[in-house]
């Protein structure tokens, strides 16, 4: 590939990345994966400066601001922090920060990194004016409210001057933990590390789930500092404490580039005792007077680095594959492994994904496997470490019969299938999904419940969940149940009945019939009835549905055996019409055509902005091509709009985008 174009590849993943970062709090790929590729595009704009942009992720600080809340402007920009993942360029930077400081040894303030979300707080007069989020650096979202709910973050403090303090909120590992195992129960997804659970916690509308988060801060930055009169960092530290900040205890000064790896060393050792997730020591350099001839870069200051920690790899014995039944009927073989620990947490299972990724790297039941986990929950395995191999290791077969109810399975693809329809692993998955977050969202009956219902007979099928009242006692007197959390139970299955069809749509678990799909179909058709008729051909006419998809609604549909099963939760009183909102669209200007959206738009969020123009009959897609129509850009938009620009791409201002809006409503 050429270099120009692999750099606005990366560019355009790398956006992608950080939109679900810092924007949505889920992201799709491990920070590691993240900084590889960021890696990779620093190296190729240093190569071939003629392709650099004051535009690309390199040279922008994190994510984008939320109009759901208030904005702030930092009074000082809020950067990020260059990296260093190895002792090279931990030296490196040493070696340059004494060659521009003109000294032998430099004194540095090592810090714990501390993975959660950056906050600036802001006192006048002694008392506390706001809290902000870094936002894109320049302009940051006020969430006071949330951060106030940190019972540790003084309200009042002893000085009048208006002084800045920044630092990070965090969710220490106990509450992370316990969160999940709650998600968890109730099939919710889990947040993938601290960073993202405090984030998303601090972005919440309702201060109360802020509250109930339990979140805490350590306050590691006296914006202040020179103009108090403070000529050391450490100095300025041990004064927010005494202002009553919390400051992290494990800092320490260190003398030179030797002790900064030395403390690095200890607390790589420490680091799972400790009570809060870390990704890396941050070292700073102490004189605050050396801060102005250091300078800063776009994005980072030149007096401080943050060391990242590597990925944590352990060896473990692999002692079984062991094969699951998902609710399609795929076939996931899974690492049954000698118990391990990983960064504090002990682990015994890994997914092997399917049959190609276990042959292609050999990996024999006995092996001596590595497993890395990289600050993420589900943690993965690398290789077989074939040194280690003793002739006894077993080589893997894949099975052919459905481990559960012995069906031959079929290969689709790289994946194998149990195809029977009432296999009991695919009626439990299949519950289990009915009942999950995103489609029917009845909280209370998790995965783990669910299972537990199916072997005592009380839930066998869809319809059953509906009549779990009558097991009401026999519940009761299980382990683990009151009659309080039963009645909550049953009150969230009741409460279900009126969801949009949307939601029992993606319940049903039809092939190809994701949640976007099924809210595509919901809203087009408006009523079960209506899309249960349509006729193959019908279907196919509808924007954003397939050959594929197409097929196989109308071969769902057309099952005896389903349309049974709908007529029953019908009976049961289940709503099947669509209650959103339905625009009968005549053609407009947005009919038909693929629009891409960028940057920071005033009135509307991007959600927002989206459903309007699939409301009109577009179609909203993320990255910009040949076969864009039109590119509607807000403030800082970034390489999207040159993309744009240099494929001669229809774009739109904001304002422009509201008259338009304007005039379809006018035309009505
Ligand atoms: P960063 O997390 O690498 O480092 C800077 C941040 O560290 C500061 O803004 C501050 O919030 C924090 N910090 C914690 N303790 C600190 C201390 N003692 N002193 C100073 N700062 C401290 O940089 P970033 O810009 O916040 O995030 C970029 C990183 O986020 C990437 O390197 C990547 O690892 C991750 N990321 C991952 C994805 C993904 O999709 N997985 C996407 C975007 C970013």
């Amino acid at each position: 590939m050429e270099p120009k174009q692999r750099i606005e590849e990366l560019r355009s993943i790398l956006e992608k990345y950080n939109y679900e970062y810092y924007v949505l709090d889920n992201p799709s790929v491990s920070d590691q994966e993240y900084d590889r590729l960021m890696n990779e595009l620093m190296m190729l704009e240093n190569q071939y400066p003629e392709y650099k942009s004051p535009h690309s992720p390199s040279m922008r600080v994190g994510g984008q601001v939320l109009s759901a809340f208030e904005k702030i402007t930092h009074k000082r920009m809020m950067l990020s922090l260059a990296n260093a993942f190895n002792e090279d360029d931990l030296r490196n930077f040493d070696r340059r920060i004494r060659e521009i400081l003109n000294i032998d040894k430099v004194e540095y303030m090592c810090e714990m990194k501390i993975d959660g979300l950056a906050m600036s707080l802001v006192y006048r007069d002694g008392k506390f004016v706001y809290a902000a989020t870094r936002g894109d650096g320049n302009v940051g979202e006020d969430v006071s409210s949330n951060v106030l709910t940190i019972k540790s973050i003084p309200t009042r403090i002893d000085i009048k001057d208006e002084i800045e303090v920044r630092g990070e909120v965090f969710m220490s590992k106990k509450v992370l933990k316990e969160l999940n195992e709650k998600r968890e129960q109730s099939g919710e997804p889990l947040l993938a590390n601290a960073r993202n659970a405090a984030a998303g916690s601090i972005r919440q509308l309702d201060s109360s789930i802020a509250a109930s988060r339990k979140l805490d801060a350590f306050w590691y930055y006296y914006v202040n500092a020179i103009e108090e009169g403070f000529q050391k960092h450490s100095d300025s530290l041990n004064s927010l404490k005494e202002l009553g900040f919390k400051v992290n205890p494990e800092r320490r000064i260190c003398n030179g580039i030797e002790e900064v790896l030395a403390y690095i060393e200890e607390y790589t050792l420490k680091r799972p005792s400790l009570a809060y997730d870390i990704d890396g020591i941050v070292i700073k350099v102490n004189d605050l007077r050396a801060y102005s001839k250091l300078g800063y870069t776009a994005k980072t200051p030149r007096w401080a680095i943050a060391y990242k920690f590597p990925p944590e790899e352990v060896i473990t014995k692999l002692k079984n594959i062991i094969f699951t039944v998902g609710r399609t009927g795929k076939i996931t073989p899974n690492a049954d492994l000698e118990p391990v620990r990983v960064q504090g947490s002990l682990i015994s299972r890994a997914t092997l994904h399917n049959e190609e990724f276990v042959v292609s790297k050999d990996i024999r039941i006995g092996d001596m496997v590595m497993i890395r986990k990289a600050g993420d929950v589900i943690p993965e395995v690398v290789k077989a470490v074939t040194e280690k191999r003793n002739g006894n290791e077993q080589l893997f077969n894949m099975i052919s019969n459905c481990p559960v109810c012995g069906s031959a399975l079929i290969k689709i693809d790289a994946i194998h299938y149990c195809p029977n329809p009432h296999c009991d692993a695919r009626y439990i998955e299949g519950l289990i999904h009915f009942a999950s977050k995103n489609a029917m969202d009845i909280e209370g009956l998790g995965e783990k419940i669910i299972e537990q219902f199916f072997n005592q007979g009380f839930i066998r099928s869809i319809p059953d969940i509906y009549r779990l009242e009558k097991h009401k006692d026999e519940i009761i007197v299980t382990d683990g149940f009151g009659e309080t959390s039963v009645n909550k139970m049953l009150q969230a299955i009741e409460k279900s009945k009126s969801n949009s069809l949307e939601r029992l749509l993606f319940g049903l678990g039809i092939r190809e019939v994701g949640e976007k799909t099924a809210k595509i179909l919901a809203s087009h058709f408006e009523t079960l009835e209506a899309l249960m008729e349509a006729s193959e051909e019908e279907l196919l006419q509808i924007r954003d549905i397939g050959e594929i998809s197409s097929r196989s609604i109308y071969e769902f549909f057309k099952d005896q055996h389903n349309c049974d099963l709908i007529a029953e939760l019908k009976e049961l009183g289940l709503n099947t019409r669509y209650l959103g909102r339905v625009i009968k669209v005549e053609p407009n200007f947005f009919s038909g055509k693929t629009i891409v959206l960028t940057g920071t738009l005033e009135s509307f969020t991007r959600k927002q902005a989206q459903e309007l123009l699939e409301l009109y009959g577009a179609r909203v897609t993320s990255s910009v091509s040949k076969a864009t129509d039109v590119v509607i850009y807000g403030n800082e938009s970034g390489s999207k709009l040159e993309k744009a620009n240099a494929l001669g791409i229809r774009i739109m201002d904001e304002v422009e985008f509201k008259q338009i809006l304007q005039q379809i409503k006018e035309e009505k």
